[in-house]
C-alpha cells in the first residue's frame, strides 16, 4: 500500500476517539440510550465511562429503567407548549462518571469525546471539571441552546463531529 493510500483509509483523531467512545457506550445497561464518553489529554486516552447505575446496585436491565417525567415549556412559533418527556433516571450520565473516575489535575486542559451532546446537567459539571473541550456526535435538542451558551461564556470548544458515522456494532436506537 502506499502513502497516500494509506493516508486515505487512516482514521482523523475525531473520528478515532468517537470510535471508543461509542464502543464504550456498548458497556451501558440502560435500554433507553447507550451514551459513552471518554478523556483525552494531548492524544492520550485517560479515561472511559457510560452510563449506569452505580456498582453494586441494580441496573435498568435487572430492575427495569426509573422513569420520570419532566416538563419542559418551549416556545414554538411564538407560543408557549408545555412538552412532557420521560426519561430514565437510575443511570448516573456517563460524562458524570467520567469525572468521578477521572483525576482534576488529568483533566486541565483536556478534551471529552461524548456520544451524544450533554444535558443542561452534565453540561454544568463539564464546564467546572477543568475540560477545554467537549466533542459530541449525536444531537440532544433539550437546553441545547443554553447548553451551548454556558461553553461559550466559558471559553470552551463546543462541537459536533460531521460528517461522522458510528461503528455498526454500537449502533442503537434512541429513545429520548
Ligand atoms: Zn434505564
Ligand atoms: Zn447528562
Amino acid at each position: 500500500m502506499n502513502t497516500s493510500a494509506h493516508e486515505a483509509i487512516r482514521k482523523d483523531w475525531d473520528t478515532y476517539f468517537m470510535d471508543i467512545a461509542y464502543m464504550v457506550s456498548t458497556r451501558s445497561r440502560c435500554p433507553r440510550r447507550h451514551v459513552g464518553a471518554v478523556l483525552v489529554q494531548g492524544k492520550k486516552l485517560l479515561g472511559t465511562a457510560y452510563n449506569g447505575a452505580p456498582m453494586g446496585v441494580h441496573d435498568c436491565l435487572e430492575a427495569g429503567c426509573m422513569i420520570a417525567e419532566e416538563i419542559e415549556v418551549k416556545l414554538i412559533d411564538g407560543a408557549e407548549q408545555v412538552i412532557r418527556k420521560q426519561r430514565c433516571i437510575r443511570t448516573i450520565h456517563a460524562e458524570q462518571n467520567l469525572l468521578l473516575f477521572t483525576d482534576r489535575a488529568n483533566r486541565e486542559g483536556s478534551t471529552v469525546y461524548v456520544t451524544d451532546q450533554p444535558c443542561w446537567t452534565c453540561a454544568n459539571m463539564l464546564a467546572n471539571s477543568g475540560v477545554a473541550e467537549v466533542v459530541y456526535h449525536r444531537g440532544y435538542p433539550k437546553d441545547s441552546d443554553k447548553v451551548y451558551e454556558l461553553m461559550r461564556q466559558k471559553g470552551i470548544r463546543f462541537r459536533q463531529v460531521d460528517p461522522y458515522a458510528a461503528p455498526e456494532q454500537a449502533q442503537m436506537e434512541v429513545t429520548s
